[in-house]
């Protein structure tokens, strides 16, 4: 059993996952940069230690420096929190050849589903309904073009090494091809040091639907139902919940089954997420996330677990605490982003944090490492706060929603609260008759 661990992240995921391991008698050290000497989650861990100068690259991502703080402090285990090295196979090599254990996937896994093209061919292997698409890579734009006239358009050529949206071009139109070929590529290679793309069909109406899945590593797993994560901004998701709002439980039951065979059969260890999109009634994976979601927390409501705790006792090499019986759905969930930026364009907003009050009561979760007097660093994500809200049905956790932001006081910067004000208004968000598009649209017509 762990006596310690350390959490190589920081913001509101490096609390999460002290908060499970404080709940399990679990001591934690807290890793930071220069620039975050008087974050959160510095002061509510049992130890810090400082890894490096502000830049992610020289702490965050700073992998011998990590692995140090291990054996200075006597932690047997790290916790990746999501983005930095979370899915990093290198990294979680370099834990095991340390004797340290990586709370998480094998690095084998984390290579496999990191590449989306050899994760795309696993799927399909294992049974996945894939979207239509290139067999694995495409070499050149004279390739690009002829499966651009086979396929039919539009397509989206995308990196294989990507990530965070960036790494994808659209190809409306054969006259599209050469620069979106072209700019995929080059996004692949500049942020990825990868420039090897494949191509797909591009579905012009989907939802983004993705399943929680859970292994023990043992060839056990299970899931935990569906998020929709279809409200996004450039590929980016702004607003999660679970269940999906188009997904009858006979669909869920289906899906969840494909996906947890899928990932028992590979003997997956630990939290994942396969991303799929849905339209007309299929689903399509587009990607598995080998880490622990921004998103969540709708998950924990709905089933009532505690989704790090879980990663923790499997790393362990203990038994999963709920089988697929045992996981019932109860009401519905949603998150909304708060990040730092300043509408309309989403402008990063770093800066002072001059008064802030988390909202609370029935159903209310607010997962920040904001406080009053917080200066914000300019180096990092712009995510800032993430707002959970529970209630029995769709409609009550829209009310709770509502409720809720009306409480949260984050003066002195800029917040992306005033959208999700806005969108309450919005018959559509209320009906959740929407697609992958319908905000960029939105946006446009109303910012
Ligand atoms: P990333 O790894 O950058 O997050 P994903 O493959 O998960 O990339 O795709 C992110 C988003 O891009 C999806 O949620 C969807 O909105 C859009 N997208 C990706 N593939 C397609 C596709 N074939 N057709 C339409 N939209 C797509």
């Amino acid at each position: 059993m762990f006596d310690k661990i350390l959490i190589a992240n920081r913001g509101e995921i490096a609390l999460r996952v002290i908060r499970a391991a404080r709940e399990m008698g679990i001591a934690t050290v807290a890793v930071h940069s220069t620039a975050d000497a008087d974050a959160m989650h510095v002061r509510m861990a049992d130890e810090a230690i400082c890894i490096g100068p502000a830049p992610g690259t020289d702490s965050y991502l700073n992998k011998a420096a990590i692995i140090a703080a291990c054996e200075v402090t006597g932690a047997q285990a790290i916790h990746p929190g999501y983005g930095f090295l979370s899915e990093n196979a290198e990294f979680v090599q370099m834990v095991e050849d340390h004797d340290l254990t990586f709370i998480g996937p094998t690095a084998e896994h984390i290579r496999v589903m990191g590449d989306k093209i050899t994760a795309k061919d696993t799927m399909i292997n294992l049974g996945v309904p894939c979207v239509p698409g290139s067999v694995g890579g495409v070499p050149d734009l004279e390739a690009a073009k002829k499966l651009g006239e086979e396929m039919g358009y539009p397509v989206i050529i995308k990196a294989t090494a990507g990530g965070g949206g960036r790494g994808m071009k659209v190809a409306q139109t054969a006259a599209d091809m050469e620069s979106a070929f072209m700019t995929a590529r080059a996004e692949g290679k500049a942020a990825f040091g990868n420039d090897e793309v494949y191509i797909e069909k591009y579905l012009t109406t989907p939802r983004h639907i993705e399943i929680q899945v859970f292994g023990d590593g043992k060839g056990k797993a299970v899931h935990l139902g569906e998020r929709d994560c279809s409200l996004q901004r450039r590929h980016q998701k702004v607003f999660e919940e679970a269940p999906g709002p188009s997904i009858s439980p006979e669909e869920r039951a289906k899906i969840g089954k494909v996906c947890a065979d899928a990932v028992a059969k590979i003997n997956y260890i630990g939290a994942g997420t396969i991303e799929f999109l849905y339209e007309n009634g299929e689903f399509y994976f587009i990607e598995m996330n080998t880490r622990l979601q921004v998103e969540h927390p709708v998950t924990e409501a709905i089933f009532g677990v505690d989704l790090v705790r879980e990663q923790i006792r499997v790393a362990e090499g203990l038994p999963m605490s709920f089988g697929q019986d045992d996981l019932e759905i109860n009401g519905h969930a949603i998150e909304v982003r708060i990040n730092a930026e300043k509408l309309p364009n989403f402008a990063p907003r770093p800066g002072k944090v001059t008064a802030y009050h988390a909202p609370g009561g029935l159903g209310v979760r607010m997962d920040s490492a904001l406080y009053d007097g917080y200066n914000i660093p300019p180096y990092y994500d712009s995510l800032i706060g993430k707002l959970i809200v529970h209630g029995r049905d769709r409609a009550e956790a829209l009310a709770r929603l509502d409720r809720a932001l009306g409480e949260l006081i984050i003066d002195g910067i800029d917040t992306t609260t005033p959208l999700f004000h806005a969108l309450l208004a919005e018959d559509d968000i209320h009906s959740g008759d929407y697609n992958i598009h319908w905000l960029e649209k939105w946006l446009d017509a109303n910012m």
